[in-house]
């Protein structure tokens, strides 16, 4: 009869087959004592097939069993295997985000590398690990386990290319560039927050204010009290707010207008970006001059660039002038990580929200030309304010300002790791067809 059960319940117990038939007498034995058990899939079987051999359930037998096999790492490691990155579409084992996996008692520590501390995943993830550990010890008939993540993050770069003598920031993991079709749709703004958002997150970040026509950033970060640094010929950038900052904006009275003919601009420009001591950085947010002639153009063209991020205001004429932005940047070979639709519509001190502008055009215009949308800004008068003063980190004392602006930036940042794990980086070509 014993031999009988053993067979039976392998479906459940298949790795204890052997030891359940040499052990059959026991299991009578120990079905006499109607022991109370914890109930699981495996026992559930057990307890189905004795109840017809054993009216008086072997139960404490199965408890023995299950705590026969306990999870192992190679066990966690199975089960993490499983477990794919939600904006990379691989499992955390193959793309090398593991970084450790182990059993401590019934705990199962699990340390995961993330690509970036701005991850929007991490819930997520962490709750899909949680799911496939508990599985993975339910199929091999483990007790009860709890589960701990801890998670670090490493920003990567987009190649190793990146590093070449070729590349005149090989301490910058990531370049964004900040673009639009056109001036006052709020560039400025989102580039100078989604830097300080970054750098709350928990990234080294900086900002240069590529835009020479029109630098915001002295106002914006309140850098009219302080006065340039250089050592050893680099200029030292700014440190406010969290971040590494340089504009133009400092270097010229700000009173004069600013004339530059493109080749001084390209030059000014690339001076300011080669010959500010970043330091290591994480991100570098650049904000472009806007429109779609040839200053932007050149400027996109003279830094690796991961991929640009394009701002727009939800009207049709905007939209319009965004196209060419896109346009411009996928001509380049420059990655579209996506559109951010700005002043979407105006949230009132009631907290009452109008649509001023026609609501969503921007996210329908990047869904036709099948890029990434990153997210909506209202019109909100604390934003323009602390612009204003120069006090950007006083937009996260705003219950639901913060919150915007830090998803604009993990949606950033994610798209960022998709960018650069997928490869698509290259330094931006210009092809010019004869016909
Ligand atoms: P751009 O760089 O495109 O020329 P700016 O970033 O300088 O535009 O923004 C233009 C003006 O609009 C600034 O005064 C800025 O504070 C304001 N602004 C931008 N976005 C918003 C917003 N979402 N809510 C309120 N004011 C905004």
């Amino acid at each position: 009869m014993g031999m009988t059960f053993g067979i039976e319940v392998a479906c459940a117990f298949e790795p204890f087959r052997n030891e359940i038939e040499e052990r059959s007498s026991e299991l009578a034995f120990q079905s006499k004592t109607k022991r109370p058990h914890r109930y699981c899939e495996a026992h559930a079987i057990l307890w189905r097939k004795s109840a017809y051999d054993y009216p008086s359930s072997p139960c404490c037998v199965a408890s023995r069993y299950q705590t026969a096999m306990p999870l192992t790492s190679s066990h966690l490691t199975q089960a993490l295997k499983t477990v794919l990155d939600p904006d990379l579409g691989k499992d955390l084992v193959t793309l090398g985000m593991v970084k450790s996996a182990e059993m401590a008692g019934n705990v199962a520590r699990v340390g995961v590398e993330l690509t970036t501390p701005a991850c929007p995943m991490k819930d997520k993830i962490r709750s899909d690990i949680e799911l496939a550990i508990r599985n993975k010890a339910q199929e091999i008939g483990a007790g009860g386990v709890s589960v701990e993540v801890a998670f670090t993050a490493d920003v990567r770069r987009p190649n190793e290319k990146t590093r070449g003598e070729s590349n005149p920031l090989p301490n910058v993991r990531q370049i964004i560039a900040v673009g639009a079709g056109k001036g006052g749709v709020g560039k400025s703004t989102i580039a100078v927050n989604l830097a300080v958002s970054l750098a709350r997150l928990g990234a080294r970040t900086g900002l240069l204010d590529g835009d020479i026509y029109g630098p915001s950033a002295p106002t914006m970060l309140g850098l009219s009290a302080l006065g340039t640094q250089t050592r050893d010929n680099l200029l030292l950038p700014f440190q406010v707010h969290g971040i590494k900052a340089m504009t133009i904006g400092k270097l010229v009275d700000a009173d004069k207008p600013l004339i530059w003919r493109g080749p001084m601009a390209h030059g000014a420009f690339k001076q300011l970006a080669t010959q500010t001591e970043w330091g290591e950085l994480d991100y570098l947010i650049v904000d472009l001059p806007p429109g779609t002639g040839d200053v932007p153009l050149t400027l996109s063209q003279l830094l690796p660039l991961t991929g640009a991020v394009i701002v727009c205001t939800p009207q049709q004429v905007a939209q319009d002038d965004a196209r060419r932005a896109v346009r411009m940047f996928q001509q380049l070979g420059v990655e579209v990580l996506g559109v951010v639709e700005n002043m979407s519509y105006f949230v009132d001190d009631n907290g009452q929200e109008h649509d001023l502008f026609g609501r969503g055009g921007a996210q329908i215009m990047a869904e036709t030309m099948q890029v990434p949308f990153l997210g909506a800004l209202p019109l909100r008068t604390q934003l323009r304010v602390h612009s204003d003063s120069g006090t950007p980190l006083a937009n996260w004392d705003h219950p639901s300002l913060g919150a915007e602006l830090d998803r604009l930036a993990k949606n950033v940042a994610s798209q960022v790791s998709i960018a650069s794990l997928g490869g698509k980086y290259m330094m931006p070509t210009l092809s010019v067809r004869s016909s």
